[in-house]
């Protein structure tokens, strides 16, 4: 590697997306509002679905406080009979403790006792839950009881109308609604009360026999906000206030419907309440609380399908583009890129052989091999072209070559006989045969001269040297050296700057610095020539600039000069036949550059010339 090269760096350019890339994200655009479109459909699915769960959780609350409800009503029915019964009204305590047994036992779960109360409180009988038999006076597990100070009797003794009693928790810590009719008397006076006492069992049976999804939990709030019941968990001892919970507060702020809050154990739920009697404004309220995830377990598991499906046909979508374009697109148009590829490398029987699916790449590949087709043909034109050129070239060297030698001999001839006559006829021709003759041998010696310089512009292009590695600075000392007297003459002073080494003719690159330093020198101004070289890493290759100080040229001479024969100064004392700029252009267009000048009139000229990184080898 050759040091004084910096190695040519290409400009660094963004990378550009692949075809396969762009395709894909064609197909991403295109996809992209249906993917949208989908995904609002699935969300808007699961919104569906949440609000089917809020609407399933708030009817569950509204039956499981409905079907207790019911009780409520049956038993205020049921009461309001007994009360109307001759065994209650003649007060018969065996009479009543059987029909009391048989009707409790008839109920079934969720009455704890019906019980009939003397007009001064006192038990006549009463029938208790799983206890067997009714229990007649003087038999009961309570005996000597009064009844007279509770609410219910009084109430129902007051107001000669049935009392159907709020739930509120018993001493044992059960919950239990007193529903208590008079019987009264021919004369209007209450002679007994019928009691019965409804509890909450049948909400608990019925919210366990109809199970709602796991983990469900419910309850029965008291307006004070006391939990009455807890399913499905025993009835608690007593009951706690959950007034002050997250729970608690949404249940009694929410008369009917679905919330989410946070329940007891401290989990997310989506609760529904209801109401066991809409009416009242202290009713209690009924809740049931499913854990919110389990809830809205369908609604994200229908989205999450929704989004798998939509995943899965987008990456199938995806895959085809891909595989799709490949074969389709990218297969010919790379198969396209590698035959122009070759055409520019000048493989012209290069050609397409398997046409293209694509109806316009089948075209372009159609155009391709026209276009190949028709390089070949303007190649070979070219090369029989370039052929005769090279031919008539040679015919016209050969013309050169011949004329000037051949020419040189009579020409020889007529300079030495002129010389004769000069000085054979010496005296004897008058002044003007004399100044005759010397306009002959002048003439005959300058036509020699152009004859020589149109010989050696001949051979520049076909006789020089093969190119090789070569240091710049030695041809410019090479043609300093050979420069040496007129430098010296002129004073003047010749410097430089860092000069790579490359790849050229190095006599050419001497007479090309012998030249230009030469005019630089010739056609100084009134001050010492000075002259600096140096040499800037350009477009692939190397510009080297002459500058000077000298006299400089009109721009409107800037294309003359290189011409062959094209002098602008003809002053006597300055020599010169009008070719040198011309061998200059020459040489550097052998070398498949080229040269120009930047000149400005009494200041200085600049000439330039490029020189193109080449490969070793003849030219
Ligand atoms: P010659 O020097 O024999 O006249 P060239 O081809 O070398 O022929 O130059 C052509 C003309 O260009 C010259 O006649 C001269 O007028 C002009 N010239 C060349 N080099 C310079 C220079 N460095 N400064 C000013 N004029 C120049």
């Amino acid at each position: 590697m050759n040091p004084s090269l910096p190695p040519s760096s290409a400009p660094s350019r963004p990378a550009s997306p692949g075809l396969r890339a762009t395709l894909v994200a064609l197909v991403l655009l295109a996809v992209l509002p249906a993917l949208g479109l989908a995904l609002y459909h699935g969300l808007d699915q699961r919104a569906k679905a949440r609000d089917e769960a809020k609407a399933a959780v708030a009817n569950r609350a509204r039956s499981l406080a409905a079907a207790q409800a019911e009780q409520l009503a049956g038993t205020h029915r049921l009461v309001e009979s007994l009360a109307a019964t001759t065994v209650v009204r003649v007060i018969d305590p065996q009479g009543c403790s059987l029909l009391f047994s048989q009707l409790l036992r008839q109920w079934g779960p969720g009455m704890a006792n019906i019980l009939a109360v003397s007009g001064s409180g006192e038990r006549i009988a009463e029938a208790v839950e799983n206890a067997g038999d009714a229990f007649p006076p003087g038999r009961t597990p309570l005996g000597g009881v009064s009844f007279a100070d509770r609410d219910w009797f009084r109430q129902a003794q007051r107001e000669k109308a049935c009392r159907i009693g709020p739930f509120s928790l018993t001493a044992d810590g059960r919950p239990v609604a007193v529903v208590a009719c008079p019987a009264l008397g021919w004369d209007g006076e209450v002679k007994a009360v019928v009691a019965a006492s409804l509890t909450l069992d049948a909400l608990g049976r019925s919210f366990a026999a109809t199970p709602g999804s796991p983990g469900e939990t419910g309850g029965v709030v008291a307006a004070s906000g006391g939990l009455l019941a807890r399913f499905p968990e025993a009835s608690p001892a007593e009951g706690p206030n959950i007034a002050d919970t997250p729970l608690g507060r949404s249940v009694l702020r929410t008369a009917a419907g679905s919330l989410e809050a946070t329940g007891l154990d401290g989990e997310a739920k989506l609760v529904g309440v209801a109401r066991l009697n809409p009416q009242a404004a202290d009713s209690p309220a009924v809740f049931v609380a499913m854990p919110l995830a389990e809830a809205y377990a369908p609604a994200q598991s229908l989205l999450f399908h929704q989004m798998a499906w939509l995943v899965v046909v987008g990456l199938v979508g995806l895959g085809a583009a891909w595989f799709c374009g490949s074969r389709l697109l990218v297969s010919p148009i790379v198969a396209l890129v590698e035959a122009a590829e070759a055409i520019g490398r000048g493989e012209f029987a290069t050609r397409l052989t398997t046409p293209s699916r694509i109806r316009e790449l089948a075209r372009l590949g159609r155009a391709f091999n026209a276009m190949a087709g028709g390089l070949m043909e303007r190649e070979r034109v070219l090369a029989e072209k370039t052929a005769a050129l090279e031919h008539s070239n040679q015919d016209l060297e050969q013309f050169a070559y011949v004329a000037s030698h051949d020419l040189q001999e009579p020409l020889r001839k007529i300079t030495s006989f002129a010389d004769l006559l000069a000085k054979r006829c010496a005296g004897s021709l008058d002044e003007t045969g004399e100044r005759y003759v010397a306009y002959m041998v002048d003439g005959a010696r300058r036509m020699s001269q152009l004859i020589n310089h149109l010989l050696a512009y001949s051979r520049l292009g076909t006789r020089g040297a093969a190119f090789a590695p070569m240091e710049l600075a030695a041809a410019l000392d090479a043609a300093l050296d050979n420069l040496e007297l007129p430098l010296a003459e002129a004073g003047a002073t010749v410097t430089r700057g860092e000069l790579p080494t490359l790849v050229a003719d190095a006599t050419q690159l001497t007479q090309l610095f012998q030249n230009i330093i030469g005019n630089a020198v010739k056609y100084r101004a009134d001050r010492p020539p000075v002259i600096h070289v140096s040499a800037r890493r350009e477009d692939g290759g190397w510009t080297v600039a002459v500058a000077d100080n000298g006299q400089g040229i009109a721009p409107r001479h800037f294309e003359r000069i290189f011409r062959m024969f094209q002098r602008l100064d003809t002053a006597k004392e300055r020599q010169g036949a009008g070719i040198g700029l011309a061998f200059c252009k020459r040489i550097v267009e052998r070398h498949g550059g080229r040269i120009w000048v930047e000149s400005e009139e009494g200041t200085g000229s600049t000439f330039r010339f490029t020189l193109p990184d080449l490969e070793a080898g003849p030219a």
